[in-house]
C-alpha cells in the first residue's frame, strides 16, 4: 500500500484543511476532535443525531483488560449450545442472508487460539492508550464524567470462575496489565450490595472506567462545537463522490457538503459506503438491547455476569441492564421479546431492582468485523478514510482511535498499531 498524502488544503486561499466525518457515535466524534487538536477544520454529518447508533445505551466499560477479539475458541462451542435456547443472549436468524452466511463461516474459521493470539496482538497497543486518550479529552474540555472505578464479574458459582481466570492469563500472556483478583460472594456483596445472594464468587478488575455513554457523547459534541466544528444532523450521506477540490458528501435532500477529506465513520451501517472504497472485510451488526430500572440497592461499579452475559452499569439511581448478541440489521425494529429474555435472566442476579418500571429500552448495532479487528485507515479512493469495526470495544478505542487516525491523516505516516488495522486488507 503506498502512503497517502498529509492532509493540506485544497480550496484555493484556505489556510486550513477540511475534514468531513461521516457518523456522529464516538468514534466519529473522537476522530473530529482529535483532528481539531491538529488544526483542521471539521463537519459532522449524522444522519440521525448525535450517538444515534451504538453509542448510546451500550454499556459504557472504558475496559482496555478486557478489551479483545470476540473470536475466542469458547465463542464457537457457546455460540453453538445458545442456538437452541430461546432465552439465549446470543440470536442468529434462522434464515441467514449471504452477507451473514459469509461473516459466520469466516468468524467460525478464526475462533481458534492461534488466530485469537494473533489478534489479540493488535490490540495490545490500542488497549494501552485507550485511558490516556480519554484523560487526554478530559484535561481539554470534554466536560462529561469518566468514573474511575473496577468491573465486577459475578458468578452463581464459584467453579464458573475458571473459565475467565483462563482468559485473564491469556489477556496478560499478550501483554496486557491485567490486576484482578478472586473475591468470594460476601465481598462482591460487600463492595456491591445490588447483587443477590445467589452469588458465590466474583472476579474484581482494578484499573477500568466506565462512561455514561450517550451523555459523555453529547459532551463530546458541545466539545467539537465548541471549538469551532459543525455538527449537522438529518445529514444521510448517500454517495461520495470525487471531483477538482476534494470529496463532495452527497445528501438525501440536501445540498452537498464538500472537504478536502472524508472519513466514514458508519458503524454497523458501513459497508453500505465504504464497500465502494475497496473495503471489503465483512461487517455486520451484532445487536445488544438495554434498559434502566430503578434501584434501591447500591451498585458503586459496573458489574458484569458472565455465564449469563449480563453488563450492568449504574447511571446515577438506575441501573443499566444489557446484553445480547442479535445478527440483525441494524435498521431492523427492536424486538420486545429480547427484552423480556434479559429481564427474566437478570432478576435473580440482582436485589433492590424493580423491574417493572424500564425506561429507555433500547436496541443498539455492534460494527463487527469477521476477522475481528476494526477497520482503521485510508481506503483505496483517495482522501476518504474509515474509522470502524470495533464491535464490542468501541467506547473503550474510540477516543484511541481518533487520536492515532488524526496523526496518520496529519502527517501521512501510519502509527504501529493502525498498521494491521488497514480497511482495504
Ligand atoms: C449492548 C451493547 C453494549 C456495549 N457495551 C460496550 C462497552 O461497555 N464498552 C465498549 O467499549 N463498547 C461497548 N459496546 C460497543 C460500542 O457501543 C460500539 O463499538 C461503538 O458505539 C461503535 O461506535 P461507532 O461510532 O463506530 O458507531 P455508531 O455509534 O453506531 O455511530 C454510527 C453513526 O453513523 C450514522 N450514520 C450511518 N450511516 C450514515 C450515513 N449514510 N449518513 C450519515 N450518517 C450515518 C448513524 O446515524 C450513527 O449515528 C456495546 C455495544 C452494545 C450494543
Amino acid at each position: 500500500m503506498t502512503s497517502p498524502a498529509a492532509l493540506r488544503p485544497t480550496s484555493p486561499g484556505a489556510t486550513e484543511a477540511h475534514v468531513v466525518i461521516v457518523g456522529a457515535g464516538i468514534v466519529g466524534l473522537s476522530t473530529a476532535w482529535f483532528l481539531q487538536e491538529r488544526g483542521v477544520r471539521v463537519t459532522v454529518l449524522d444522519r440521525t443525531g448525535v450517538a444515534a447508533g451504538a453509542s448510546w445505551g451500550n454499556a459504557g466499560w472504558i475496559s482496555p483488560g478486557m478489551s479483545i477479539p470476540l473470536s475466542e475458541p469458547s465463542v464457537l462451542r457457546y455460540g453453538l449450545k445458545a442456538l437452541t435456547d430461546p432465552d439465549s443472549p446470543l440470536f442468529v436468524p434462522v434464515r441467514l442472508e449471504r452477507e451473514l452466511v459469509g461473516f459466520m463461516l469466516g468468524f467460525a474459521r478464526r475462533c481458534t487460539i492461534g488466530q485469537w493470539r494473533k489478534a489479540m496482538q493488535h490490540f495490545v497497543p490500542m488497549n494501552g492508550i485507550a485511558i490516556e486518550s480519554y484523560d487526554h479529552l478530559a484535561a481539554k474540555g470534554v466536560v462529561a464524567p469518566v468514573h474511575d472505578a473496577p468491573l465486577m464479574a459475578a458468578f452463581l458459582a464459584e467453579a464458573d470462575t475458571v473459565g475467565l481466570e483462563h482468559e485473564f492469563d491469556l489477556i496478560r500472556e499478550a501483554g496486557v496489565d491485567l490486576v484482578a483478583d478472586l473475591v468470594s460472594g460476601e465481598e462482591v456483596r460487600a463492595e456491591v450490595p445490588a447483587v443477590s445472594h445467589e452469588v458465590e464468587a466474583g472476579i474484581r478488575i482494578r484499573g477500568q472506567r466506565y462512561i455514561n455513554p450517550g451523555e459523555y457523547v453529547e459532551s463530546l459534541a458541545q466539545a467539537v462545537r465548541d471549538r469551532g466544528g459543525e455538527i449537522i444532523l438529518g445529514a444521510d450521506v448517500k454517495r461520495l463522490r470525487q471531483g477538482p477540490g476534494g470529496i463532495a458528501c452527497e445528501l438525501v435532500g440536501r445540498e452537498p457538503v464538500r472537504a478536502d477529506q472524508v472519513v466514514l465513520a458508519t458503524g454497523a451501517w458501513l459497508p453500505q459506503l465504504a464497500r465502494e472504497t475497496g473495503v471489503k472485510t465483512i461487517l455486520v451488526g451484532g445487536r445488544g438491547y438495554s434498559f434502566s430500572v430503578p434501584i434501591t440497592s447500591e451498585v458503586p461499579m459496573p458489574v458484569y455476569f458472565p455465564v449469563q452475559r449480563v453488563a450492568c452499569t449504574p447511571l446515577g439511581e438506575r441501573l443499566r441492564v444489557g446484553g445480547t448478541m442479535e445478527f440483525r440489521g441494524p435498521d431492523e425494529p427492536l424486538y420486545p421479546q429480547r427484552v423480556d429474555a434479559i429481564v427474566r435472566t437478570a432478576r435473580p442476579l440482582l436485589s433492590g431492582v424493580d423491574w417493572d418500571d424500564r425506561q429507555d429500552t433500547w436496541v443498539g448495532a455492534r460494527p463487527v468485523t469477521v476477522d475481528n479487528l476494526p477497520l482503521v485507515g485510508p481506503t483505496k479512493v483517495p482522501g476518504v478514510w474509515v474509522a470502524g469495526g470495533h464491535g464490542m470495544w468501541g467506547v473503550t478505542l474510540g477516543p484511541a482511535t481518533g487520536k492515532l487516525l488524526a496523526e496518520y491523516m496529519v502527517s501521512g505516516r501510519c502509527p504501529e498499531p493502525l498498521k494491521a488495522l488497514d480497511p482495504t486488507r
